[in-house]
């Protein structure tokens, strides 16, 4: 589980010529699309939430501007640095200025676009050892705007140049890769691009791959698809949850469960979670741990026990938004979490903070438990629960959300709440 990607780097340092005086003042990626949001702060809120937790800005143009508002800042678990490139050489003068700082494979995006996928899927994605890149492809109708990208078997063996004469559907570069970090040892001659000098010359050698996925995919680098940012990004940010509760969800109620060697995944637990990740559903783990309470282990515990867990489904391309845990019980043996509290399920509480904390949207969230005190836990927050019995949770899984989404809602490509 060493390999688990945990940096994304992430370039700011484009001009945004085409939008005029719109980014005259900031880079591109800094443009609000609502009052106080930015549309970094998306993609940085989305990284984060995928347990991507070391983040690194690449900023050159007005890089003092990206340094201000993000150097040093914490997004949810993730730690956001800032990388200025003295002069302006391309992006990929831009990522060899960040060369002492890269991990042995890192995601790059670009901070100018939005490809809604499960980036965590795409990191776990199996690269061959002569394959120094992967990138995320989308398949779109009207591919005139955007040079195309050729794929046989997974790997990419060429880019066309944008050609408004081109017409019928094909797969684009969606601005979202993983990297070797070996790939900086190609930048020879500056100023140098990725998506122009290395990429072509690693495709021509055979060591480039590509994966197709389907998502919500914007580019905010002209006026009008901006102006459509603003119209539609804060509702791609806005996702349902599914709740689960842990011991007898996702992993066997041994009792008082607290090490790694004691997780004994339930059977398409990992699947499930995977799945819901997929179709761009919040995770959120609610879990009393009365355990901590009673004294039979140290709050650290848990936390190290889920980082592990985040780690085990990581290697699936899986990953949990949130874990959230009470350690109180009235009648614990360790003082200071003898209490009564309204987080210790029946209670809404760790519900309720999650609904506060994150950008839910409640009306069509749902939460799985395998005791009734959970799902009164649920009821008490205003949301349905389902009472897991034992089985599969992949299939179980499904058949909730069938029974949630119902016909009221239209199915959409990218996901099932995709604006
Ligand atoms: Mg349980």
């Amino acid at each position: 589980m060493t390999d688990v990607i945990r940096q994304a780097c992430i370039l700011v340092g484009g001009k945004g010529t085409r939008l005029g005086d719109l980014a005259r003042m900031v880079p591109k990626p800094l443009l609000e699309i609502a009052p106080g949001t930015t549309f970094l702060d998306l993609v940085i809120g989305e990284l984060a939430r995928q347990g991507f937790n070391d983040l690194v800005l690449l900023a050159g143009h007005l890089g003092d501007v990206v340094r201000e508002r993000y150097d040093g800042r914490t997004v949810a678990a993730a730690r956001v640095r800032v990388v200025i490139e003295p002069e302006p050489r391309g992006t990929g003068g831009a990522l060899t200025c960040a060369g002492d700082l890269l991990t042995p494979r890192f995601l790059l995006l670009n901070g100018d676009s939005l490809f809604d996928i499960n980036m965590r899927a795409l990191a776990a994605e199996p690269m061959a050892a002569d394959v120094e890149g992967l990138l995320a492809l989308r398949r779109i109708a009207d591919p005139a705007r955007y040079g195309t990208v050729a794929l046989t078997d997974n790997r990419i063996t060429g880019f066309r140049e944008k050609n408004p004469a081109v017409s019928g559907p094909a797969l684009i570069n969606a601005g979202i890769y993983v990297l070797r970090a070996s790939v900086i040892n190609r930048v020879s001659t500056l100023p140098c691009s990725i998506e122009t000098d290395i990429f072509p010359a690693l495709a021509r050698e055979g060591r480039l791959a590509g994966v197709e996925r389907e998502g919500y995919f914007l580019d905010i680098g002209l006026p009008e698809t901006l102006a459509q940012g603003r119209r539609e990004l804060l509702a791609v940010r806005r996702r349902p949850a599914v709740f689960l509760d842990r011991d007898g969800v996702l992993n066997v109620d041994h009792g008082y469960v607290h090490r790694p060697d004691q997780i004994d995944w339930i059977p398409g637990a990992i699947a499930a979670v995977r799945s819901l990740n997929d179709l761009g559903y919040r995770i959120v783990v609610v879990t009393n741990q009365a355990g901590v309470a009673h004294g039979h282990y140290e709050e650290e515990a848990v936390h190290t026990l889920h980082a592990w867990m985040r780690d085990a489904l990581a290697a699936h391309g899986a990953f949990i938004d949130a874990f959230y845990h009470c350690p109180y019980h009235p009648d614990g043996k360790v003082e200071r979490f003898r209490l009564a509290h309204v987080d210790r399920k029946p209670g809404p509480g760790m519900i309720l903070r999650a609904l506060a904390d994150l950008d839910i949207d409640k009306e069509n969230s749902f939460l799985i438990g395998d005791k009734q005190s959970d799902i009164a836990a649920a009821e008490a927050a205003g949301i349905p629960g389902f009472l897991f019995a034992g089985g599969n949770l992949a299939e179980f899984v499904d058949d909730c959300r069938k029974r949630r989404v119902g016909a009221a809602l239209g199915l959409q490509a990218g996901g099932e709440f995709a604006p």
